[in-house]
């Protein structure tokens, strides 16, 4: 299936970083929203996106306006009628997605594909609700999608597999990075990172490191930001929302940290709104530090060690766990943990990092988490299985990987 015109529902912070990516890769789109007004912001958060590449002399103010020409604003689906792929990126609700895809698949041809950029919804679900669940899978782009290359492509239950294959094609002609991803809460990326996140967070919570300390240290084993930078950045809130549906399916493992719940209460919503776990626009206001210390007291329990490991073995345990459950290789996982999130390059991902350290070592520290720090980091039980089968790693030429 060649996929010549591109319609985008939502023109809001993703659905313009779409529209930007399908025209830079040559593609027309239209891209729509509930007003005019909405979808011509749209465009000129395409234009801001191609004007600061020209800034950086890496387009002619030529090839800006020619990409330009590319992308046509709308308030309804009716420009829909000739395009092979529309991607939905409206707000994050399941009955809006529902009526929305309702909507494009009477607008759109019938052989064209329906996908969601959704963080977490199901995309089962959004399928049911049409007439055409074989054609519905999700598409899910990364913040900022210009700059990212992973996409998860993500079959729900009824999706042919024409369609996925048909776009895992579509995703590598636009010069992006698919990774087909079995369907589950925060599907790969944002479940697994979520695990390492919501640590962070419960490290700073139980005293065990500062802020400060913690950005340092991640930052320093090569993450390109650190984990509070990085919650502020996504917005306290929507994290919040993510770390909310990953406990409702995972359990208590999962559990948010109640420092995140603390600071979203207290209007604290990160970057969009000047403080979250930093202040933007002014001097430390140390409502971050008291919440903290207020936090440490009612909990009445000593401080927890301080170790860059507990974050990067929360983030191999759940990587293991999706790699149990089959939701992708562990090729595909550690080239996700990469594309999606910066995970260094030079160690390839959280399963090589396991390897590298050896499986063995992994399973003792994480024993050793789970009695002091809690059942949170009870092994997966793929790494008991390694260790009593040898598997342990580079230093004997194979765990989850052979070298
Ligand atoms: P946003 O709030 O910035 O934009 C949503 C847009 O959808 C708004 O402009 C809204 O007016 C529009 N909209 C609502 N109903 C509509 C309708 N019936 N038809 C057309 N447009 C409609 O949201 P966002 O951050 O761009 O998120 C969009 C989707 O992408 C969500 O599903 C979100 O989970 C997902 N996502 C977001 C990020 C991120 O970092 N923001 C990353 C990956 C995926």
């Amino acid at each position: 299936m060649f996929v010549y015109k591109v319609g985008v529902a939502g023109a809001g912070t993703m659905g313009a970083q779409l529209a930007q990516v399908m025209t830079y890769a040559g593609l027309p789109v239209v891209l729509s929203d509930v007003t005019m007004t909405a979808a011509q912001r749209g465009v000129e958060t395409v234009r801001r996106i191609y004007q600061s590449r020209v800034d950086k002399g890496k387009m002619t103010p030529e090839q800006l306006e020619e990409k330009m020409l590319l992308v046509t604003p709308a308030d309804n689906f009716d420009a829909f009628q000739d395009v092979d792929l529309a991607i939905e990126a409206v707000s994050e609700n399941m009955a809006l997605k529902q009526q929305v895809l309702r909507d494009l698949e009477e607008s759109c041809p019938s052989g064209a594909v329906l996908a969601s950029n959704t963080s977490a919804l199901s995309i089962s679900a959004m399928g049911a609700a049409t007439r055409r669940p074989g054609k519905v899978l999700g598409l899910h782009f990364f913040n900022p999608a210009y700059a990212m290359p992973l996409v998860e492509v993500i079959p729900g239950l009824a999706t042919e597999m024409d369609t996925v294959n048909d776009m895992v094609g579509f995703v590598e002609s636009i010069r992006k990075v698919p990774i087909m991803v079995k369907e589950c809460a925060g599907f790969l990326v944002n479940r697994v990172l979520m695990a390492y996140l919501n640590e962070a967070v419960l490290c700073l919570q139980d005293g065990a490191g500062s802020i400060k300390q913690i950005e340092e240290d991640m930052r320093h084993f090569g993450m390109p930001v650190g984990p509070f930078t990085l919650l502020d950045s996504v917005g306290l809130d929507i994290s919040y929302d993510v770390a909310g549906i990953l406990y409702e399916h995972y359990g208590p493992r999962m559990t948010p940290a109640p420092l995140l719940a603390e600071l979203v209460k207290t209007g604290r919503l990160g970057v969009k709104n000047g403080q979250g776990f930093f202040d933007y626009n002014g001097p430390n206001t140390g409502v971050v530090d008291r919440l903290v210390a207020t936090l440490h007291q009612q909990a009445n329990r000593p401080g927890t060690p301080w170790s860059s490991r507990r974050l990067l073995f929360a983030m191999v345990n759940e990587a293991v766990t999706a790699l149990q459950e089959g939701v992708a290789s562990a090729r595909d996982i550690d080239l996700a943990m990469v594309a999606g999130t910066g995970f260094p390059t030079e160690i390839a991902g959280p399963l090589h990092y396991a390897d590298s350290l050896g499986i063995d070592v992994v399973l003792r520290d994480l024993e050793e988490y789970a009695q002091t720090l809690g059942p949170r980091f009870w092994p997966a039980p793929l790494l008991r299985r390694m260790v009593a089968a040898n598997f342990t790693g580079t230093k004997v030429g194979r765990g989850f990987f052979v070298y």
